[in-house]
């Protein structure tokens, strides 16, 4: 087996049709959703669970190449109604987190920009959580109200992170549970808090690959957004990017042939 020295893991959120509860940037349809799986299993990928990640970087076994792990933020519905079957029919794990406060309700953090006539996206409810695990989902942490977590005092940030991580223990029992930071937005103190909180890992909306060195409380992930063709995805996982555009894949292959040709020092 080849192994990867190098694992992605993709960030998505809702998987739904446009709509007015439906216009954030972040929102994939299913019929994406399903063509971006289909590509990315036809190009030798395979989700594996967060678990090998988090495994690998405490010095357990290496994953394969092509091994990546498959996350949404938010806990949206949408996600088991839309994503699962597909993932369910090849056989891939993922790890969903969610708003601890507001399950069964709607992302009342995202305002949306009409609000007299745009519905808010409704959010999975304890009982499907529990069913969702029971298919393959591992269920973990987006604190209990989705705030932004630096702009909050030492009360309220402990709040927000023990609170979540005692609400999930209480729903689907002991177990070790990671967080994702609410907007990507962490600090070193919010970092400590995460790591005092009793959470194994964090992941952040820093795109890269995680090599083995990564801070385990600053995994990084790669963004996917409702426009991101199949082929902007392939570009994607391939470079460890945000920028999925023919334009930053041409540079960097052309970068990777220029630095080829550069002669080695000599080491005599
Ligand atoms: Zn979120």
């Amino acid at each position: 087996m080849s192994t990867s020295a190098r694992v992605p893991v993709l960030m998505y959120h809702q998987v739904a049709d446009a709509g007015p509860a439906n216009r954030s940037p972040y929102c994939v349809s299913p019929e994406r959703f399903r063509s971006h799986m289909t590509r990315l299993a036809d190009h030798g990928y395979r989700a594996v669970p967060l678990e090998s990640l988090l495994a690998w970087l405490e010095g357990g076994p290496p994953l394969a190449q092509g091994d990546f792990v498959l996350t949404f933020d938010d806990g949206f519905c949408s996600v088991r109604d839309h994503a699962l079957p597909v993932l369910e029919r090849l056989g891939w794990p993922c790890a969903v987190f969610v708003v601890t406060d507001l399950l069964g309700g709607v992302d009342s953090w995202n305002v949306p920009p009409d609000a007299a006539t745009a519905a808010q996206a409704a959010l999975l409810t304890a009982d499907e959580l529990l069913e969702m695990r029971s298919r393959g989902c591992e269920i973990h942490s987006h604190t209990r109200t989705h705030r932004s977590l630096p702009q909050l005092d030492d009360e309220d940030l402990n709040a927000e992170l023990t609170g979540s991580r005692e609400a999930l223990v209480k729903l689907l029992g002991a177990g070790e549970y990671c967080l994702a930071y609410p907007f990507g937005r962490v600090d070193e103190r919010v970092r400590c808090a995460a790591v005092a909180a009793g959470y194994r890992a964090a992941l952040s909306v820093q795109p890269g690959f995680n090599r083995q060195d990564v801070d385990r409380y600053q995994i990084r992930r790669i963004d996917v957004v409702g426009h991101d063709s199949d082929t902007a995805l392939l570009r994607k996982i391939q470079l460890g990017t945000n920028d999925g555009s023919l334009r930053h894949w041409a540079t960097y292959r052309f970068r990777q042939a220029i630095a080829r040709l550069q002669p080695r020092p000599s080491l005599g």
